[in-house]
């Protein structure tokens, strides 16, 4: 049937909460599934079924789906629903057909080589636009909930300022503009500034942050490199807040911050931390979309 995914096997690796949306959704569209590091999990679903990772029919497989962070360098596969541990390894990669896609959030140079080698498509859902996009939600959703959290005053009136004009933040500023903030939009780009002004924000050279700093209740930041340097924390009012977003190691000097006080907080993965079923429900849709147009069979 059209948009199905009947007669199409794929089997599903460890994980959090997020694979559960997979797996849902996978089942719905009519898939084989198989589920490996989910011994512990007591749902079930019509259409899964749970295998030992060595009893899986690699050499049927059409897809192979992996925890967003893919697997730790000894070959692991992180799984929440598991109390034993799982491996890919190579020899499993070797057994499926040629035409398997390895699905993955993020590739850590292990998996990229160990696909390489098997000559094996990798699909890494986190560099597609359109999961960035989607996924700054929860992520800027997040962000409200860690300003709310850590300061004893409202977003409503205060001066807030975005760092980076990206898909994350573009989305915070939106969020925070809307809940009635003062948004400072700190970019380098005469296009970022005019999207900026666009959306009723205040555009800012994100060179001139020191000279921002005095006048900054909450500071987001979204670029990741070290753009919250000492000359800009050093003129932070004692109370202004700094959530960094960015990918470790954060684009914030934490240790000078610290050492003036100044509260900075890296938060990380948030779209898995406050909306673990959207950010699974994301991952489901894009993964989903692509089985159907490969053609995988
Ligand atoms: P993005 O779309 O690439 O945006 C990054 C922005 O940073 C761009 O506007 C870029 O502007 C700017 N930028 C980069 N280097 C700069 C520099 N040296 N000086 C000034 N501006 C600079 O990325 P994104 O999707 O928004 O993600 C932003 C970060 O958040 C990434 O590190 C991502 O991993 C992270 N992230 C975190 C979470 C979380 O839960 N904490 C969730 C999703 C993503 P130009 O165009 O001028 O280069």
């Amino acid at each position: 049937m059209e948009g199905m995914l009947t007669d199409l096997q794929v089997a599903v690796l460890g994980g959090d909460a997020r694979q559960i949306e997979i797996i849902r959704k996978l089942t719905e569209l009519d898939a084989k599934v198989y589920l490996a590091g989910f011994d512990q999990l007591e749902q079930s679903f019509t259409g899964a079924v749970k295998e030992r990772v060595e009893d899986l029919p690699f050499e049927h497989l059409d897809a192979l789906v992996l925890p967003v962070a893919g697997i730790k360098a000894t070959g692991e596969i992180e799984t929440v629903f598991s109390s034993e541990p799982i491996y890919l390894t190579r020899e499993m990669l070797k057994k499926t057909p040629a035409h398997c896609s390895i699905f993955t959030g993020i590739s850590p140079p292990l998996l990229t080589e160990m696909a390489k080698e098997a000559d094996r498509k990798l699909i890494r859902l986190f560099d597609r636009n359109d999961v960035a996009i989607y996924n700054s939600i929860p992520t800027a959703e997040g962000a409200v909930m860690m300003a709310i959290q850590h300061t004893d005053f409202t977003i409503h009136g205060s001066t807030v300022a975005v760092l980076g004009m990206g898909r994350v933040g573009m989305s915070t500023a939106r969020v925070f503009h809307n809940l009635g903030a003062k948004v400072k939009a700190g970019a380098r780009k005469s296009e970022h500034f005019a999207r900026a002004i666009e959306m009723g924000l205040t555009p800012f050279a994100i060179d001139q942050l020191p000279q921002q700093s005095e006048s900054l209740d909450i500071i987001i930041n979204t670029i990741p490199s070290l753009v919250i340097t000492p000359q800009s924390i050093a003129r932070m009012k004692p109370h202004t807040l700094i959530i960094d977003l960015a990918s470790k190691p954060g684009g914030t000097d934490f240790r000078f911050a610290q050492k003036r006080g100044i509260k900075a907080i890296l938060a990380l993965g948030l779209p898995g931390i406050v909306a673990p079923k959207t950010a699974g429900q994301i991952l489901a849709g894009v993964l989903t979309e692509l089985l159907k147009d490969n053609n995988l069979q």
